[in-house]
């Protein structure tokens, strides 16, 4: 039984995510019914995941840039837009002014000039960037699979990110189920990589998993 609230992840997103994930796998040695299971079980992340994802949109994001031109106006907080200021040399006003950023009732600021005035044949602020744009497309993802808004499909490496999730999901489960005395070895191994996870820092947390995804995924070539 699934717990409550679940949503399974269906409907066009989910078979593009289930196309990627069964582009890249070697299908001969994986049931297909472990990577329907893994693509409907998307509608929810482990936080594991969620980390894993974070750190891979960073790596395989290809810079096209639609989410700096297309996509609805940046939300910046005052901090962010200082060291934005800053980093362009100019002053915070003449910045804000410049820009036409609107204060929001949390207190960020909204920049109404679109596309995003930063985005000069690429972003021209990258390294310190506003963290919606470092949270993109993940958080959007996650919002739309908690039933909180529209999947970002304009995002060329959506469906990739959740393939990736798929393929760790499938892996898996073939492997409890072929090796069921593996399971509680496996369990406490998981525990402990936990235990281990919860004293890094998060640069040490994503650099662990992203490894640790890779090793698994050169297991299953
Ligand atoms: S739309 Fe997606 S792939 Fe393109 S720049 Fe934005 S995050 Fe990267
Ligand atoms: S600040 Fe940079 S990454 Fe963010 S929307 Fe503007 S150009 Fe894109």
């Amino acid at each position: 039984m699934q717990a409550e609230g679940f949503k399974p992840f269906s409907g066009p997103d989910a078979f593009r995510v289930l196309a990627k994930a069964k582009e890249r796998l070697n299908l001969e040695k994986m049931e297909m019914d472990d990577i329907l299971k893994a693509v409907s079980s998307l509608g929810s992340l482990m936080e594991t995941e969620i980390a894993l994802i974070y750190a891979l949109q960073d790596q395989i994001c290809t810079r096209c840039g639609w989410c700096c031109t297309e996509n609805t106006s940046l939300r910046v907080s005052k901090d962010e837009l200082k060291n934005i200021a800053a980093f362009k040399k100019s002053s915070y006003k003449k910045l804000k002014k410049r820009i036409r950023a609107r204060p929001r009732k949390d207190r960020t600021l909204r920049v109404t000039r679109h596309p995003c005035p930063f985005y000069e044949d690429g972003c021209s602020v990258y390294k310190i960037r506003p963290g919606v744009c470092r949270s993109y497309p993940t958080s959007k993802i996650l919002s739309a699979l908690a039933g909180g808004g529209p999947y970002p499909d304009k995002c060329e490496i959506s469906d990739d990110l959740l393939a990736e999730l798929v393929i760790k999901r499938a892996l898996e489960e073939k492997m409890s189920r072929e090796n069921p005395e593996l399971i509680k070895e496996l369990a406490d191994k998981k525990r402990d990589e936990m235990g281990r996870l919860s004293q890094m820092t998060q640069a040490q947390r994503f650099q662990y998993l992203v490894k640790h995804h890779r090793d698994r995924l050169k297991q299953a070539e």
